[in-house]
């Protein structure tokens, strides 16, 4: 089954081509970062605008890399949640629409369920059960999970997500928009042990996360280096540094600890922060040192892009879930409330 996956949940264009016997046959992401950079954030009115401009020609650039015409398509996946009304919409009228004119099926996919299931795209594919670490720019979640669609919320962030918490202490450092790739760059030329910050919630049990303190750590520490309201390069790396390696330490505890409380070996990590080197060697070995293993996506399909969609998408098409003709987006989906996909269907 060839499916063409739709992703416009926020500021990226992800279009993609997944063929279930072949794998990805070509996949694009335009990132609007340079038309949001200016107002330090996404502006939901723009982004839509800009969806609409580049979804068609990046949809005609995969078929043709994958030497497609559209009349080979079996099925439509788009993102129809959680994301920004506005561009969730531009991707699901476009796909329902697609799919309706070509007499295909078509599914909606749940964008963090993308996410969750990236790391089946490569070669070496986790089995269930396994604990899955999401954490993008608005979600730091750990799941259990024991297939497709069975998905047990372990814990969460009580506050800002692992991602939005980098990108605020990027701003305060004065990194250009969005920080996170930026401060970690910085991070690696830094020393790690010159400011002591918290592990913030490790030191009592339980699995959710909170990374807001952080960034009161983050400002104080700028406050306290500060001359004349400058901070020095060396000073700079060195807070990038220890605010790094305090959001990968916690994370880090947090995976080892959901490990041993279910009794799991494998563990996965997905969403943009997954992308972070630090984050992705210290899994690595910590995983390791407990007989566990650790599966992530390459880096590029650590943030947002429209082959996860088209992979969610290409599952639930091939277990028999299409949607009606209605266009229908969820702005607010809560993952555990998808329903869960037979074992068999879709392997
Ligand atoms: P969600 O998936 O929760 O809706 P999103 O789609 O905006 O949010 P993603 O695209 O998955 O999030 O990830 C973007 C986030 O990942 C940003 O916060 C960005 O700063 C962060 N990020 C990307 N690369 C890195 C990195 N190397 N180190 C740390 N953070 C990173
Ligand atoms: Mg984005
Ligand atoms: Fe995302």
């Amino acid at each position: 089954m060839r499916v063409l996956g739709l992703e416009t949940s926020c500021d990226e264009t992800g279009i993609a081509l997944y063929d279930s016997e072949r794998g990805l046959l070509a996949h694009r992401v335009y990132s609007q970062i340079a038309l949001h950079a200016e107002y330090g954030g996404v502006v939901p009115e723009l982004a839509s605008r800009d969806h609409v401009r580049k979804a068609l020609p990046l949809i005609h650039e995969v078929l043709n890399e994958a030497g497609l015409s559209v009349n080979e398509l079996d099925g439509i996946a788009y993102t129809s949640g959680p994301g920004l009304v506005g561009a969730l919409l531009v991707g699901a009228c476009l796909g329902r629409s697609l799919a309706w004119a070509l007499d295909i099926p078509a599914v909606g996919v749940h964008h963090m369920e993308g996410h969750l299931l990236a790391p089946m795209l490569e070669d070496d594919v986790p089995e269930f059960p396994f604990i899955a670490l999401l954490v993008s720019g608005g979600h730091t979640q750990l799941v259990r999970v024991d297939g497709i669609g069975r998905y047990e919320l372990l814990g969460e962030s009580l506050d800002d997500a692992a991602g939005e918490a980098f990108d605020k202490a990027a701003k305060m450092m004065g990194l250009p928009y969005p920080g996170g790739p930026a401060l970690s760059k910085l991070a690696d030329s830094g020393d790690s042990t010159r400011f002591k910050f918290p592990r913030p919630m490790t030191d009592r049990p339980g699995l959710d996360f909170s990374f807001s303190g952080l960034k009161t750590q983050v400002r104080t520490t700028i406050l306290a280096c500060a001359v004349d309201g400058v901070l020095s390069d060396t000073d700079k790396a060195d807070i990038a540094a220890c605010f790094q390696a305090a959001v990968v330490d916690t994370l880090v505890i947090k995976c080892k600890r959901a490990l041993q409380q279910t009794g799991v070996k494998r563990l996965i990590i997905a969403g943009g922060v997954g992308a972070n080197k630090r984050l992705r060697e210290q899994l690595r070995t910590a995983t390791e040192a407990m007989g566990g293993a650790v599966y992530y996506p390459r880096p590029e399909l650590c943030t947002d892009n429209g082959a996860m969609i088209a992979y969610a998408g290409t599952r639930r098409l091939l277990a028999g879930q299409q949607e009606d003709l209605a266009v229908a987006v969820v702005p607010r989906w809560p993952m555990t409330s998808l329903p869960a996909v037979d074992e068999q269907a879709g392997a």
